[in-house]
C-alpha cells in the first residue's frame, strides 16, 4: 500500500469549503455557472483540470481517479479501499437523494457488496464502478460547487460582434476605415468615403494636438490643425445613423446619438444643448478622457432650421443653433456625472469638446429645391430662355449642395462653418436594397438563416421575391427601415410552421408567397424533390 499516496489524499484543503447555507438550491442552469470541485482532493475545476463525472452527481479529477486505480492495483482487499473512503466521507447516507437509486438499500452493505463485486477483476473497472464505490457516501452539496465560473468575455452586442477593429491612436488610413465600412454600408460609396478621410484627419488631428501638449516643445511648429465636423445630409433610412454607428464601433470610440428636435436653448422645457455631452459622457462610462475622444450624432439638424414666418421666439431652431456653436468649436462643458440633468445633488465635471467629433445628419426634405433654384439662376445667366427642367430628373441633386444653399435653407452662416465638411447620402435603389436584405455581414435574410440554421433547416429567398421585398420598401419611402417589418410580416409564419416539422429540410421563399397566391417552396430532408405548401 502507497501511504504517500493516501496522505495526499486525505490532505484535503480547507479553503475549499463552502458555507452551507444554501445547500438545497437545486436549480440546474445555475449549476453551470460554478466550478465543479473534486469529491476526493477538493481541488477546483480551474486548478485540477477538467472533471470525470461519475453517476451520482459526483465529479473526479483526473490525477485522483489515476491515484485511485493505483492504490487499488497496489491493495490486497477492497475493505481497505472502502475504509480509505469512509475517511474521505463520513456521515451518513442522505436518503432523499433521488438519483441514487440503491438509496433504499443499507448504505454500509451497499459500500461492501459493490467495492467486492466490481474488484474482483480490475481490468473491468469502468467509471460505473468508481461511481458504485461511493454509494453510501453523502450525495455532494450542491454547495460544494466552488465559484464563478470564470464568465466568458461579453461579445460586443449589436452590429460589430467582432469587437473593435482599430485603434484611434494608430488610426489606420482612411481606404482600410472605408474597407471596413464597406462590409457594413451598402452603397454610399462617396459618403465613406468622405467620412473615412474626415475620421482619419480628425483623430490624426486629437493625436497630434495631445502630444503637442506632451512635447511643449517651443520649436515645435504651431500650426494648429482646425477642427472639422461633419455635416451628413440624405434621404431617411439611407444609413447616416448607421454609417456613423458602425464607425464608432470600428474605432471604438463612444458615441451618443440625439435628436436635434428634442433640444432647446438652456431655461426652456426639453433637454438644453450641452445635455448631449452628458450623454456622450454617460455612454463612455463616466470615462472623460474616453468622453473628449468620443462622437456626438445629432440627428435630424434640418429641423433647427430657422422658421421664417415664426413670430414667437424660435426657441428651438436658431437659437439651439446659436447655443450649439461653442460646443462644435470647442469648450469646456460643465457636466452632471451620472445624471442627464444638473442639479444641486449631482456632482459635476468639467468635458472639452475640442476633441470630440460632431456628426449632424439629416434629410433635409426642401434643400434639393434649394439647389435646383440655384443651378437653374445660374444656368439662365447669359441664356434667359434656357429655364428649363433639366435639374428636375437629377437623382444626385444633393451632393451638388454649396454653403450657401444651406444659408437659403435657414441656418447661420456660424454654424454652416463649423461644419465644413459636407457627406450626402443617395436614395437607395432597388439593387441597393436587395443588396442591404443579403449582403452586410449581419444583413437581415443572414440572421434568419442562422436563426433556421439551428433547426437544421436551409432558407433560401427566390431572387424575385427578394425584387418584390424590394419594391415594397420603395413605396413605402422609408428607405431600408421598411425592409425589415416587411420581411418580419412573412417570416412569422415561416418561423412558427417551419420547427412543427423536424422532416421539413429546407424553405424557398418565393414572390408568389409574398404576394399570397400560393405558399413557400418546402422540400424535406433526404427528398428534395416534394413539395408542400404550408
Ligand atoms: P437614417 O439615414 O435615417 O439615419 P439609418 O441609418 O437609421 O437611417 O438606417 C436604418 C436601418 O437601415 C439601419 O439600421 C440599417 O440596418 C439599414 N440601412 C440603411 N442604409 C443602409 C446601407 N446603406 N447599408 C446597409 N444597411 C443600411
Amino acid at each position: 500500500m502507497n501511504n504517500d499516496d493516501f496522505k495526499e489524499v486525505t490532505d484535503t484543503p480547507q479553503d475549499t469549503s463552502v458555507s452551507g447555507s444554501d445547500t438545497n438550491t437545486s436549480d440546474s442552469d445555475k449549476d453551470s455557472d460554478y466550478e465543479d470541485i473534486c469529491y476526493i482532493c477538493r481541488r477546483p475545476e480551474s486548478v485540477a483540470g477538467k472533471m470525470i463525472h461519475i453517476p451520482g452527481k459526483l465529479s473526479i479529477c483526473h490525477d485522483c481517479l489515476q491515484k485511485t486505480f493505483n492504490a487499488m492495483t497496489n491493495m490486497s482487499g477492497f475493505s481497505d479501499v472502502n475504509s480509505w473512503f469512509g475517511q474521505l466521507t463520513p456521515g451518513p447516507k442522505n436518503s432523499a437523494s433521488d438519483d441514487d437509486n440503491t438509496s433504499d438499500k443499507p448504505s454500509e452493505n451497499n459500500n461492501d457488496d459493490k467495492g467486492s463485486n466490481n474488484f474482483t477483476n480490475l481490468t473491468t473497472l469502468d467509471l460505473e464502478d468508481i461511481s458504485n464505490l461511493f454509494r453510501g457516501a453523502p450525495p455532494i452539496p450542491e454547495n460544494q460547487k466552488l465559484k464563478k465560473r470564470r464568465e466568458k468575455k461579453k461579445k460586443k452586442k449589436g452590429l460589430l460582434t467582432d469587437g473593435p477593429v482599430f485603434d484611434i491612436k494608430n488610426i489606420p488610413p482612411p481606404h482600410k476605415i472605408k474597407a471596413a465600412l464597406d462590409q457594413y454600408v451598402i452603397g454610399q460609396e462617396k459618403a465613406k468615403k468622405i467620412l473615412s478621410v474626415a475620421v482619419y484627419n480628425h483623430y490624426k488631428r486629437v493625436i497630434d494636438s495631445e502630444n503637442l501638449l506632451e512635447r511643449d516643445d517651443p520649436n515645435d511648429d504651431d500650426i494648429e490643425i482646425e477642427k472639422s465636423n461633419i455635416l451628413m445630409i440624405g434621404p431617411t433610412g439611407s444609413g447616416k445613423t448607421y454609417m456613423v454607428k458602425t464607425l464608432a464601433k470600428l474605432l471604438d470610440v463612444p458615441l451618443a446619438i440625439t435628436d436635434a428636435t428634442t433640444l432647446t436653448e438652456a431655461g426652456y422645457i426639453g433637454d438644453d444643448i450641452e445635455s448631449v455631452v452628458s450623454k456622450l459622457l454617460a455612454a463612455a462610462d463616466n470615462n472623460v478622457e474616453e468622453a473628449e475622444h468620443g462622437i456626438i450624432f445629432i440627428d435630424e439638424i434640418d429641423k433647427l432650421a430657422k422658421k421664417t414666418s415664426s413670430t414667437n421666439r424660435d426657441i428651438n431652431g436658431e437659437s439651439v443653433q446659436q447655443g450649439m456653436l461653442k460646443l462644435l468649436e470647442g469648450a469646456e462643458i460643465e457636466v452632471p456625472v451620472g445624471a442627464s440633468s444638473k442639479n444641486a445633488m449631482v456632482p459635476m465635471t468639467l468635458v472639452d469638446t475640442t476633441n470630440i467629433l460632431f456628426i449632424c445628419g439629416g434629410a433635409f426634405p426642401r434643400l434639393t429645391d434649394v439647389i435646383k433654384e440655384r443651378l437653374k439662376r445660374s444656368s439662365s445667366i447669359g441664356f434667359v430662355s434656357d429655364l428649363g427642367d433639366e435639374y428636375d430628373d437629377e437623382d444626385d441633386l444633393l451632393s451638388k449642395v454649396t454653403p450657401e444653399d444651406l444659408r437659403k435653407f435657414g441656418f447661420i452662416p456660424e454654424f454652416i462653418g463649423r461644419l465644413p465638411i459636407i457627406a450626402t447620402l443617395q436614395e437607395l435603389s432597388k439593387e441597393m436594397l436587395i443588396n442591404i436584405l443579403t449582403k452586410p455581414k449581419n444583413a437581415i435574410i443572414k440572421q434568419y438563416k442562422k436563426l433556421l440554421s439551428l433547426d437544421e433547416v436551409d432558407l433560401e429567398f427566390d431572387r424575385d421575391a427578394l425584387e418584390w421585398i424590394a419594391g415594397k420598401a420603395q413605396e413605402k419611402k422609408l428607405g431600408a427601415r421598411a425592409l425589415r417589418s416587411i420581411i418580419e410580416e412573412y417570416m412569422m409564419d415561416i418561423m412558427y410552421e417551419i420547427p412543427k416539422d423536424p422532416d421539413i429540410g429546407k424553405v424557398t421563399i418565393t414572390r408568389d408567397y409574398l404576394e399570397h397566391k400560393g405558399g413557400p417552396k418546402i422540400e424535406m430532408r433526404g427528398d428534395i424533390n416534394t413539395l408542400l405548401s404550408i
